[in-house]
């Protein structure tokens, strides 16, 4: 049994997809000087892109490249993947919580007989047994689980979107590239028509750099037009806290947290948010963070950089207004 990490980076029309670099970046962290980390890029046309991934860690690219693999399938890339890695016997295989990742990482695991870790928001080795710890909410995230892999082989883990984080450690760094050459019998069961794509962007919130974030302090959906001038006079995304998206001022997609979204943006304005323990699990990484409360008391106060008691009906739209002078001073656009 090998000791390499493998990743399953993902790509979406030829890009490679963010989440790529995220598990690069965990999987470098996890290898130390003496595993080596490979990341699996499928698609057609891919080898260019996928001679990317070396700068973000990856010490071996396999690149499969065939006109199946174009749009996701399930069952090519199945077999592609479950092909390498009996193959190539790695000992751990990390994919993205993402919807490939969470269609195919749980149909690999079936077909080459290993567990599967879904959604893990923590992965550390440990350095007794050199188990892959992999950790999880559990029971509707009022639990922390972690799971350990011990009897089969690879360890295998789905991670959640923003929560690792990527590294560029090396622009000019090599890696061993392998065409890795397979023939897939199309399944004459499964056609693909045509691909629909949405035709407004949904908001992604984990990847935007300021994020203006609103919460029960606000008092109601009107409260977040003043966020969404903040926002957009800093040229950021509005997020939630749980409350709001409950009481329905916002929806799900906005939401920041342990059932929601994991963000770590540059900048990060909580405005009227307590500071629960869910909430800030999914916002303690960002950059900077500026809390607004009228009480001097919040917990969300314990992991601001800058903390503003107040009320978010006057601060917000003052921190606005001052964005706006200083920007027709300073002639920004
Ligand atoms: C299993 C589980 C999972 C959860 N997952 C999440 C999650 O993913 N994300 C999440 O956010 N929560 C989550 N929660 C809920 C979480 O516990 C809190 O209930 C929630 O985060 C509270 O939201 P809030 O801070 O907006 O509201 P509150 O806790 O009600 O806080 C409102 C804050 O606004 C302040 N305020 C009031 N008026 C003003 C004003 N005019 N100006 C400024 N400040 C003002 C108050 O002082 C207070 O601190 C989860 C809970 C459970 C049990």
């Amino acid at each position: 049994m090998g000791r390499d990490i493998f990743v399953i980076a993902e790509q979406r029309d030829g890009h490679i997809m963010k989440i790529s670099y995220e598990l690069l970046g965990k999987a470098r962290a996890l290898a130390g000087e003496d595993r080596r980390v490979a990341a699996v890029v499928m698609g057609k046309n891919i080898y260019e892109q996928a001679a990317k991934l070396a700068a973000y860690g990856a010490d071996k690219i396999i690149v499969v490249e065939h006109p199946a693999l174009d749009e996701y399938m399930t069952e090519p890339y199945t077999k592609a993947v479950s092909k390498i890695i009996t193959e190539r016997a790695p000992d751990i295989v990390l994919f993205g919580a993402t919807a490939i990742g969470r269609d195919l990482a749980p149909r690999v695991s079936a077909r080459i007989h290993t567990g599967l870790t879904a959604d893990c928001t923590g992965l550390e080795m440990d350095p007794e047994s050199g188990l892959l710890l992999m950790t999880r909410p559990a029971f509707g995230g009022n639990i922390m689980a972690t799971i350990v892999c011990e009897n089969h082989r690879p360890q295998m883990a789905t991670v959640r979107p923003g929560v690792m984080q990527a590294i560029h450690t090396e622009p000019e760094k090599a890696a061993e590239i392998e065409k890795y050459a397979m023939d897939f019998e199309m399944d004459d069961r499964i056609e693909l028509h045509q691909v629909v794509r949405p035709e407004h962007k949904a908001v992604d919130i984990t990847e935007a750099d300021i994020l203006i974030s609103g919460g029960r302090g606000v008092k109601g959906p009107e409260g977040f037009a003043d966020m969404k001038a903040l926002a957009d006079a800093l040229g950021g995304e509005v997020a939630a806290s749980r409350a709001c998206v409950d009481s329905g001022w916002t929806g799900k997609e906005r939401q920041v947290g342990q059932t929601g979204k994991t963000v770590r943006p540059k900048l990060y304005i909580a405005c009227g948010i307590s500071g629960a323990i869910q909430h800030v699990a999914g916002m303690e990484d960002s950059e900077w963070i500026i809390a607004i409360n009228t009480d001097e008391r919040a917990p969300i106060f314990d992991v601001a950089d800058l903390g503003i008691v107040g009320d978010v009906h006057q601060i917000v739209p003052m921190l606005t207004e001052a964005l706006r002078e200083y920007k027709v001073m300073q002639n920004v656009f």
